[in-house]
């Protein structure tokens, strides 16, 4: 790795470096885990490539069907090049089938399909402990404008009908996601675009026939076999061969 690059931040999974041109920057996958406001710690060797390889293919998705984002192109194993944004500070949460958070503060039980999808707001704070909000909160306190929560639900909704298909195809349900946005400017002119991550450390993934979990719930409720979950997740969307097992290797010597 260049170490000469400028590091800009260093979040719980992901390092954010200076890109090779103005505007954009290099994302840098850990295989750090963390769970409830980061109380609950560990490496995991072999997630970050796995996040890296799944994210870049939803992304590359989204951006085929005329969706904004951050995206550019995978660097390596554990980087890609994104555009610079300047992060809207809500994470955008969507529900199709209750679980998580959710579950618990209305008292649903768990794997309840909902009437419809419902997107949540929470304000990004880790302070706070990124506490649930209504769109009221947002415009009075100026986090985001009424055009930006348009947008943010307009794109929001693509997302969540696309990617709902996409795993249902691949036999996972997908239960809920957490996204986030960022606002690009270009000269006078300012978007809102999709950016952050998506993986199965932002997704709840429930296999549609077992329902075993495929996502960070089996680290944060202490179930193991995050990676080889993380890997059938990637497996199944057709972005690892059979013996790639995603995981960093050592060079081999290939024979000619
Ligand atoms: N989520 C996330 N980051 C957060 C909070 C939630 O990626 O800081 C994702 C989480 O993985 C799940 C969805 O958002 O897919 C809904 O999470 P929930 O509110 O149920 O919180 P949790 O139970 O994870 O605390």
């Amino acid at each position: 790795m260049n170490q000469r690059r400028r590091r800009i931040y260093e979040g719980k999974a992901k390092i954010l470096y200076e890109g090779p041109e103005p505007g954009t920057v290099v994302v840098h996958f850990k295989d750090d885990a963390t769970a409830f406001n980061a109380e609950k710690k560990a490496v995991i060797e072999g997630k970050g490539v796995l996040n890296n390889r799944i994210s870049e293919f939803i992304f590359e998705r989204l951006n085929d069907l005329g969706l904004p984002t951050h995206f550019v192109k995978r660097l390596n194993m554990r980087e890609q090049l994104v555009r610079e944004v300047e992060i809207i500070p809500l994470e955008v949460i969507v529900r199709n089938i209750a679980a998580g958070s959710m579950a618990k503060r209305l008292g649903i039980e768990e794997g309840t399909a909902l009437p419809r999808s419902i997107i949540e707001f929470c304000y990004k704070n880790d302070e706070l402990g990124d506490p649930l909000i209504a769109e009221e909160h947002i415009t009075a306190f100026g986090w985001a404008s009424p055009q930006e929560i348009d947008d943010i639900m307009a794109m929001t909704i693509r997302i969540n009908d696309f990617m709902s298909g996409m795993f249902a195809a691949i036999g996972i349900k997908l239960v809920d996601f957490k996204i986030e946005f960022g606002r690009q400017y270009e000269g006078d002119l300012v978007r809102t675009i999709l950016a952050d991550e998506i993986s199965p450390d932002s997704c709840r993934l429930w296999d549609m026939k077992t329902s075993e979990k495929m996502d960070k719930d089996r680290f944060r409720r202490d179930l193991g076999g995050l990676v080889e979950a993380y890997q059938e997740v990637a497996r199944r969307l057709g972005i690892l061969n059979e013996n790639d097992q995603g995981k960093p290797s050592k060079p081999t010597l290939v024979k000619s």
